[in-house]
Formats: structure tokens, sequence, C-alpha cells
């Protein structure tokens, strides 16, 4: 065990319903590339969705209880983990930040019973970190708005129902102010899914949304129109807590590998945990971790204090980030050639951290909001 786990009985069983419901069938869903729905309904029926629902009122969990979550799924298979954050930290969130009471009381209880799949489409082919350059547009038509364009890279755009959507509704106004958000149902006419052929983040999809003349009913715009940009920010930043947390959860899991191989692998007639070197760098990745975990937990308190907690979210993710990079690495190198076959347990890592890099700003975005903060005027 890496840290304080062993004294901390709620997060043992945390951890145990977790691989009770992941791992049977995980290779499963590796081999087919996709996470069945049920699975959702499970763990929204367990209480291990982290959203709340009392039967009347859904809500999200707090930020420590999603995060520890989404970190114990992510140390087992970082792909599920994110299924589950695109589902709860960025469709749920979006619903419950800013869509009416009407559309949270009509979607609500049933995404947070995990019934109601989720997603968020916001990047196309030429708009990912520049958000405000979106071409999808929305015009209105009659009572309805009408869709047409393309969303490159949606996280369960292939198994989702309803998505949150970013589109152009006002193109003549300056870029704060020409984006809106939609409530958007994916089983309707019009809508076409193609899932695309990635290598990070399995077995969750990763789908192309191309929207053709597709009807929005005018009650299904989310928030305010022309405020889409500042509203999706606001869900990224919200997310990215959560996804500082999947990530550490992932470099958790491959240092936990890598320390068994070196106690088991045996080099030049001698465990390799015997060789100093590499001891040391076990050390230092494990220190690491502690200090991006800390930072994690601390980005979490300020979210539940309801304090401004931007900054500390991209500090968080920027060293989740860079920290699974460096041990996802490591990790699949101490087990040589190995390492490089699809179904090794070290092949995932590395790779799962560099999508971890993207989502949610890439680790640019997260300088260039840390490098705001702290160089702004006194
Ligand atoms: C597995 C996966 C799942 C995803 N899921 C979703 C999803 O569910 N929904 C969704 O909407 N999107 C999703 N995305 C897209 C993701 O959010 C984008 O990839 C990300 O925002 C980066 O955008 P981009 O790919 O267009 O890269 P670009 O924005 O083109 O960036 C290219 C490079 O330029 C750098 N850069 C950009 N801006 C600056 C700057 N101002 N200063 C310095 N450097 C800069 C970047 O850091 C990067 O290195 C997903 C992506 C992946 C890989």
């Amino acid at each position: 065990m890496l840290e304080e786990s062993h004294s901390d009985p709620d997060l043992l069983a945390l951890r145990a319903q977790l691989k009770e419901e992941l791992l049977p069938d995980l290779k499963k869903w590796l081999r087919d590339g996709s996470i069945p729905r049920r699975l959702f309904t499970t763990l929204g029926r367990k209480g291990l969705l982290g959203v709340t629902f009392d039967g009347e009122q859904p809500g999200l969990a707090p930020c420590s209880q999603r995060a520890r979550i989404l970190e114990e799924s992510a140390r087992l298979s970082a792909g599920v983990a994110i299924a589950i954050l695109a589902h709860v930290d960025l469709g749920f969130t979006g619903l419950q930040l800013f869509g009416d009471p009407i559309l949270q009381q009509t979607y609500g209880p049933g995404a947070a019973r995990g019934e109601t799949l989720l997603c968020l489409g916001n990047t196309e082919n030429h708009a990912g970190s520049d958000a405000a350059a979106i071409s999808l547009n929305a015009q209105r038509q009659g009572g309805d708005w009408r869709l047409n364009g393309t969303k490159a890279y949606v996280t369960n755009g292939a198994i989702a129902d309803f998505a949150v959507i970013t589109a152009l509704t006002d193109p003549e106004a300056s870029r704060n102010q020409r984006l809106s958000m939609f409530w958007v149902d994916l089983n309707q006419p019009g809508v076409t899914r193609r899932k695309l052929n990635k290598s990070v983040w399995q077995p969750s999809d990763l789908t192309r949304l191309t929207f053709d003349d597709v009807r929005v009913p005018a009650a299904h715009l989310m928030g305010v129109r022309g405020r889409g940009l500042q509203q999706v920010l606001t869900i990224f930043t919200h997310s990215r807590v959560p996804i500082s947390a999947l990530t550490l959860g992932s470099a958790a899991g491959a240092l936990e590998l890598a320390l068994e191989r070196m106690r088991r692998r045996k080099i030049f007639g001698r465990p390799l945990a015997d060789f100093q070197a590499k001891a040391f760098e076990a050390a230092v990745h494990y220190a690491h971790l502690q200090a991006a975990r800390a930072v994690v937990r601390e980005a979490c308190q300020a979210v539940e204090d309801q304090n401004d907690f931007r900054p500390q979210a991209s500090v968080a993710k920027y060293l989740a980030v860079d920290c699974a990079r460096k041990i996802g690495t490591w990790t699949a190198d101490l087990f040589g050639a190995a390492s490089v076959m699809r179904d090794h347990p070290a092949h995932r890592f590395p790779l799962d951290a560099w999508a971890s890099s993207l989502g949610e700003g890439t680790q640019d975005i997260q300088k260039l909001i840390i490098a705001r903060h702290i160089l702004k005027a006194e």
C-alpha cells in the first residue's frame, strides 16, 4: 500500500467495492473497446458515481468524495474513471450549473441513477484550447433551434443519451458573446456518432458527433444566450479537480505495479529493488506523488469551502499530470520490452497520462492560468 489507506476503513471499503464492480469484466470491456451501460446503473445504485439523490433532489457529492471515487477507479482503469467523469463532472455538472429547474427535474434523477447517460461536446477540429473558435452553429427556426456541425472528440459520445453542446448562436457578436450552450438529445434524427480508434483511456469511447439539422427545443438552451464560452469554461474549471484525482489514481496504480516489479524481478542475480539507483528513483516518485495528492486535496477543500479554487485547480492538474507522465513512463521502462505489448498491465500508464494532459486544458493552458494568477497586479 502506498499511503495511509490501510488505516482508513472508508477508503478500504471503497477500494474493495470498486474492485468488485470493475475487475471481473474489465478484460472483456477492454477487448470490446466499450463500457456497458449497466455499469453506470450499478454504480449509481451503490452510490459510487459521486452523485447524491434523496429521491427528490439530485446533486453532486462533495468534491473530496468524487475525487476519491475517481482516484480509486483510475488505479484499476483510468478509462472507466474518465467515463464516470464525463457523465458526472461534465454532463451532470453542466446540468446542475446551467440547466433550468425543469431540465434538472426532468433529466437529473435518471442521470443520478446512472440510467440516463451524459457527455459534453465542445472541442472541434479547429477549436480545442481556443474554445471561442468553435463553428458548430445553432440557428433559430420557429420556436426551436437547429444545430449543424461536428464535435470532434466526445468521451461517452457513443453511449450517452444527452450531451451538453456548445454552439455558435451569434456570429456577429464579440468572441466572448458568440456562443451558447444546449442540452441535446443524441437519440434523434440528424445525429451521427462515429467512434474513433484511440489508444488512450481504454475502454472508454471517444466519438465524433455530427449534427445535421438537429432540432433542439428553445427550452433546452442552458444558462444565458451568448454566455456559452464562459459557461463551458466554468464546467472545465470544476472538472479540473476531479481529473487531477483521476490522474493521481493512475499514477498511484503505476507506482504500485512498479514496486511489485522491483521486489520480484531479479536481474544480475538480485532483485531490482536492491539497486539503489532504482530504489532512489522509486522514492522520488513516491515523494512527488504524495505532494501532488496534497495539492489535489487542498484544491478539493477550496471547492468545498466555496473559495476561488481556479488557480489551485490548475496547479493540481499540472502537478498530477507531470507526476503521472513521469511515473507512467518509468513504470513501463521497468518492465522492459514486455510493456510495449498492448495487453501488458504497464502499457496503459504512459498513454493514460498523455490523455490526462489533454482533457480539461493542456499543460500549457494550466500554465497560462497559473501565470495570470501569480502575475496579476496586487
Ligand atoms: C481521450 C480524449 C478525450 C477527450 N474528451 C473530450 C470531451 O469529452 N469533450 C470535449 O469537448 N473534448 C474532449 N477532448 C478534447 C480535449 O479537450 C482537447 O484535446 C484539448 O482541449 C486540447 O485541444 P486540441 O486537441 O485542439 O489541441 P490545441 O488546442 O490545438 O493545442 C495544441 C498545442 O498548442 C498548445 N497551446 C494551445 N493554446 C496555447 C496557448 N495559449 N499558449 C501556449 N500553448 C498553447 C497546447 O498546449 C498543445 O500543446 C478529449 C481529448 C482526448 C485526447
